[in-house]
């Protein structure tokens, strides 16, 4: 497999795209590239190989059965874990479903809450994108520390709020990217075209839906889907949060990566209401981020940010559900280097990732109440 950058500029912006070929493919890509003026660099001749090293630093044959965060989990492993913990601490510990997937299998979640049921709520997803896996890594590593942690700031947030946990937002995705194909990204559903399958649930969401930075093609990574919620993961797991509206006053999506910190809107170039106080709370809470390890982030609107992006869960749970503190972490890293690919994350960087996110959140919450969010 070949991994390209492919550079297109439209009237307005530069942009560039990775894209992995296959070696069957890769005279006839060159050419059309070269037939329409795309400029182009071969990234990596050998995406297969630098795979194969992330499998090797794994250590997937490894047969230590304890659930710890020097290593990227399957699906199974994870639920097992959160099944678990619910046994352990029954008294502050819910196991939620969110709904099921495409292939049958369940959203699963927990809800923390060690005082009250007045305290503010936070709901964290992780995994809407497969290939991301530092995403439910830093999601299970925040799950833990408000568990186990005796940091009196991380106790501070863990039992002054209500904790909404959901490490895989896209079970079948990620399984795919454990069983097949390392740098899938959609859901798995079948759309009518059988060599493409799967949606881009973060172009899914019923806002604004389809409209910017989104594709109708089912082929394409930001295949928006036939219709607002044709998935049932973004349709039951929105659901799921309609179920607890009022309850959720944050709402903090993981992806990787660039290493920003986004709010809405995407859709728009305009500005959301509350902008400057997102840009504020955001600013405060890169900044105790980089405390730690000296890891930058940038913070801005999703539109200006990154790249206009309709259809995103963040957009729908901010104007839909009326969060109004809703952020997506672009995790780590800032970009590919050293040959790896960027969606492929050295697992030693989970913890220190982790650490700093934990770092961020306390910020984020301080600094949003102290606006009067909550
Ligand atoms: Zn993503």
């Amino acid at each position: 497999m070949y991994h390209y950058k492919v550079h297109h500029s439209t009237l307005t912006s530069k942009r560039s795209n990775n894209i992995i070929v296959s070696p069957q493919e890769e005279d006839n890509f060159q050419s059309l590239l070269t037939k329409h003026n795309i400029t182009f660099r071969l990234y990596d001749e050998n995406v297969q190989e630098t795979l194969d090293q992330e499998e090797k630093i794994l250590g997937r044959s490894n047969s230590k059965k304890q659930y710890d965060w020097t290593t990227y989990h399957t699906l199974e492993e994870t639920y097992d874990w959160m099944k678990n913990l619910s046994n352990t601490y029954p008294e502050y510990i819910e196991l939620l479903s969110a709904g099921s997937t495409y292939e049958g299998r369940e959203i699963l979640g927990v809800k923390i809450s060690y005082k009250s049921e007045n305290n503010k709520g936070v709901l964290i997803e992780g995994g809407i994108h497969a290939r991301e896996w530092i995403s439910p890594a830093t999601t299970t590593y925040i799950l833990n520390e408000l568990l186990h942690s005796t940091d009196s700031r991380i106790r501070y947030i863990a039992e002054n709020f209500n904790w909404y946990i959901f490490p895989h937002t896209n079970p079948d995705g990620y399984v795919y990217t454990h069983t097949k194909d390392r740098l899938w990204r959609k859901t798995r559903s079948y759309n009518g075209n059988y060599r493409c399958l799967g949606v881009d649930p973060n172009r899914n969401f019923d806002y604004h839906w389809n409209e910017q930075g989104t594709s109708s093609n089912p082929c394409s990574d930001a295949y928006a889907g036939k219709e607002p919620f044709s998935e049932i993961e973004t349709r039951t797991f929105s659901n799921f949060i309609s179920s607890l509206r009022g309850k959720i006053n944050i709402y903090i999506s993981f992806h990787s990566y660039s290493q920003l910190l986004l709010f809405p809107y995407g859709y728009t170039d305009k500005r959301a209401p509350n902008h400057d106080d997102l840009q504020k709370i955001g600013d405060i809470a890169a900044s105790a981020l980089s405390k730690r390890y000296g890891t930058q982030y940038k913070v801005g609107n999703i539109y200006e940010t990154i790249y206009p992006a309709s259809g995103s869960s963040i957009e729908w749970a901010y104007d839909i559900e009326n969060i109004k503190l809703s952020y997506c972490y672009e995790l780590r890293p800032k970009s590919s280097s050293f040959g790896w690919n960027g969606f492929i994350l050295p697992p030693n960087q989970i913890i220190p990732t982790g650490q700093e996110i934990i770092d961020s959140l306390i910020a984020l919450l301080d600094e949003g109440k102290r606006l009067n969010y909550f």
